[in-house]
């Protein structure tokens, strides 16, 4: 077969593969690059001049040098290189933006089919420190994998890059000498969790007000617009103060010291949601106007919201009340000029149109545990026995997970895998509890060991998913296109 795409001379029937079309792309100074399936597995092919900057094994074809370039870090970034569009950009200052954060590295086509069909931009490579240590992955394969699915897919609208949840200035420096392009601070260790239990004269006892803060916030009510007054006295002010004046001053020199002077430009986003109580209207003001007074260029907070905002289920709380304090929080966000970043987004379904309403359709949504979930939806699918296997060890596993995360999963609630039917098996994914064990459990499904030292499932489940990758990427797009949906529904209507 030859394939005119892009007017691709190469010569098909002298190499057996399956092409990706949309991936058909020429190079500047002449040549073409794109990506096949050869045996099961992806690699890219560079035809032309530009074939001799690739690691791989060389060839020719229809008169030109060729090269079967695997999928490795080398020759992912000689590809960003060539081929911008692979390369993350600043996205989170666009009106909407959607994080997708791909554990497996195998999402991207499913994540980029959804995002299709919506103006959002895709924040693609997106990991926090605690999942690459989970996972045992770094920055360079998140952001690889991102640059591999946006080539083969023809992507080309472009995708942030987002080095999520980072405590540590060294884990900035990391993310940012890789052209990650968010920078989300993680500001949690710095924010006094024990002063919502304080009395009045407690608090007083800690905290002497200054006569600079007592001037700038006591006495008066600040009008954010939409009919909305933020207003302090003295014991509030005293309690934003103690829980997150050092908070303030690290995301201040986080920025000044890592941010400001960048070559390339960076989204800053600063994290107050990891706290055990939930971040007041009254304190986000705070917050964002300190900051601000210190020239922080903020792209985005991220609140704790009231309510739980428990990993790879639904909200749970007063839907109401998250509707009253949603309303604030955007208008907050709106009067300084910044985005409301919402974090635990995966599967919060029934906040989705409220947080699309109420931000006027300037968003910043975060997922990552729901495509994992999907991903081991496809394996209960594919091979109910593996499932089983998986499901057990997770059960065995669970109070050593539950170290990791906040959640409230009661496990004798989930029914016994092996008294279920194998088509009942994907139904466990619309039960929460069993939907928060297989969670919770991903850092030790996918990397422990049995006693020899070879993976007790990671192959397995990585050659069932290359597999079944259409089906994994179906059943993607269908279930992100639903967070999509029910907020751009809440926005235009
Ligand atoms: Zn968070």
């Amino acid at each position: 077969m030859k394939n005119n795409m892009n007017g691709l001379p190469f010569d098909f029937s002298k190499y057996d593969c399956r092409l990706y079309p949309a991936s058909v792309n020429r190079l500047n100074e002449g040549g073409w690059a794109f990506m096949a399936e050869k045996n099961g597995e992806d690699m890219l092919i560079v035809m032309g001049t530009k074939a001799g900057e690739y690691e791989g094994r060389h060839f020719e074809n229809a008169g030109f040098d060729c090269v079967e370039a695997p999928l490795c870090a080398a020759n992912a970034k000689t590809l960003r290189r060539h081929f911008p569009f692979t390369a993350p950009v600043p996205v989170l200052r666009k009106d909407r933006s959607f994080g997708l954060g791909d554990r497996l590295g195998i999402a991207g086509e499913g994540h980029l089919q959804a995002i299709d069909e919506f103006d959002a931009y895709p924040v693609l490579a997106q990991q926090s420190i605690r999942e690459l240590d989970l996972t045992q992955r770094s920055y360079e394969e998140v952001l690889d994998a991102a640059s591999w699915a946006v080539f083969r897919h023809g992507y080309k609208r472009g995708f942030g890059a987002d080095g999520d949840h980072l405590k540590k200035p060294e884990e900035v420096e990391y993310a940012l000498n890789l052209g990650f392009t968010i920078i989300t601070l993680d500001c949690s260790e710095h924010i006094r969790n024990d002063v919502n239990d304080m009395s009045e004269e407690q608090a007083a006892n800690e905290c002497i007000l200054s006569d600079e803060l007592k001037q700038c916030y006591l006495w008066k009510q600040f009008v954010i617009g939409d009919g909305i007054n933020i207003a302090f006295n003295e014991d509030s002010l005293r309690r934003c103060v103690l829980i997150y004046s050092k908070a303030i001053e690290y995301a201040a020199y986080i920025f000044k010291k890592y941010i400001s002077e960048k070559t390339h430009q960076v989204d800053f986003e600063v994290s107050v949601d990891e706290t055990s109580a939930p971040t007041l209207p009254m304190q986000h003001y705070f917050v964002a106007n300190e900051l601000i007074k210190r020239n922080v260029k903020i792209t985005a907070i991220a609140p704790r919201f009231c309510g739980e905002f428990q990993k790879g289920v639904d909200y749970a709380g007063d839907v109401n009340r998250f509707d009253d304090e949603m309303k604030v929080h955007a208008a907050i966000a709106r009067h300084f000029g910044y985005k409301l970043s919402i974090h635990s987004g995966s599967d919060k379904f029934s906040v989705f149109p409220s947080i699309g309403k109420y931000t006027g359709g300037r968003f910043h949504v975060k997922t990552a545990g729901t495509s994992w979930l999907v991903a081991m939806q496809v394996i209960a699918e594919a091979d109910p026995n593996l499932y089983r296997e998986v499901h057990k060890y997770a059960l065995a596993n669970f109070k050593e997970a539950a170290k990791y995360y906040h959640v409230t999963t009661d496990i004798s609630k989930i029914p016994d895998v092996d008294k279920m039917d194998d088509n009942d098996l994907p139904g466990l994914f619309s039960q929460n509890d069993a939907r928060q064990l297989i969670h919770i459990n991903y850092g030790f499904i996918l990397t422990d060991k049995d006693d020899n030292g070879n993976f007790l499932f990671r192959d397995r489940l990585y050659a069932l998913w290359q597999k079944n990758k259409e089906l994994y990427a179906n059943r993607l797009k269908e279930h992100i296109s639903r967070h999509l949906e029910l907020l751009y529904m809440g926005w235009r209507t």
